[in-house]
C-alpha cells in the first residue's frame, strides 16, 4: 500500500502535466513499514537526460544524495520515486525496471495524455538483488 496525502497526489500528477511533453521526475520522502509506505514530502528532481526526454528519466546521483540528507534531517527516508509517461500508459517500461535499483521502495508512474493526467499506478520494488526483482501494482490509498 502506499498512502499519499491529497495534495502530495495532486501534485505529482500536475508536474506531469507541467512538464507536458516532456517527462517529470521526483522523489518522494516519507516513511516505511514494510510494504506500507505513507509520502509526507515530494521533491521535483530535473530531468537530466535530454536525449530523449520524452520516454526515459533519470534522477542525478547528486540529487539523490540531497534528497537523502533532506529526509535524514526530517527523519524521513526515500520511499519512492515518481515520473511522468507523456502520451503513453501508466505501465513501467524496460528501461525503466533496468534502471529501478531501490528495492522496497514505490515507483509511481502517471500518464499525461495530451496535456492532462490520466492514470496514476504505483509499483512496488521487490526481491533483494537484479536476479529476483520484481515491479508489483501497489494499490494507492488517497488520504
Ligand atoms: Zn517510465
Amino acid at each position: 500500500m502506499l498512502t499519499v496525502p491529497q495534495h502530495l497526489y495532486d501534485a505529482l500528477r500536475a508536474h506531469g502535466e507541467e512538464t507536458y511533453p516532456h517527462e517529470c521526475c521526483g522523489i518522494m520522502l516519507g516513511k516505511a513499514n514494510s510494504e506500507n509506505l505513507t509520502v509526507h514530502q515530494l521533491l521535483r528532481a530535473g530531468n537530466t537526460r535530454t536525449d530523449s526526454a520524452h520516454n526515459r528519466y533519470q534522477i542525478a546521483p547528486q540529487e539523490l544524495i540531497a534528497a537523502q540528507r533532506e529526509g535524514r534531517r526530517q527523519g524521513l527516508d526515500i520511499v519512492g520515486f515518481y515520473h511522468s509517461h507523456p502520451d503513453h500508459p501508466a505501465q513501467w517500461s524496460p528501461t525503466d525496471f533496468a534502471e529501478a535499483h531501490w528495492f522496497g521502495c514505490a515507483y509511481v508512474i502517471t500518464a499525461v495524455e495530451k496535456g492532462r493526467a490520466t492514470l496514476t499506478n504505483s509499483f512496488l520494488l521487490t526481491g533483494t538483488g537484479e536476479d529476483d526483482k520484481a515491479f508489483t501494482l501497489q494499490p494507492i490509498e488517497i488520504v
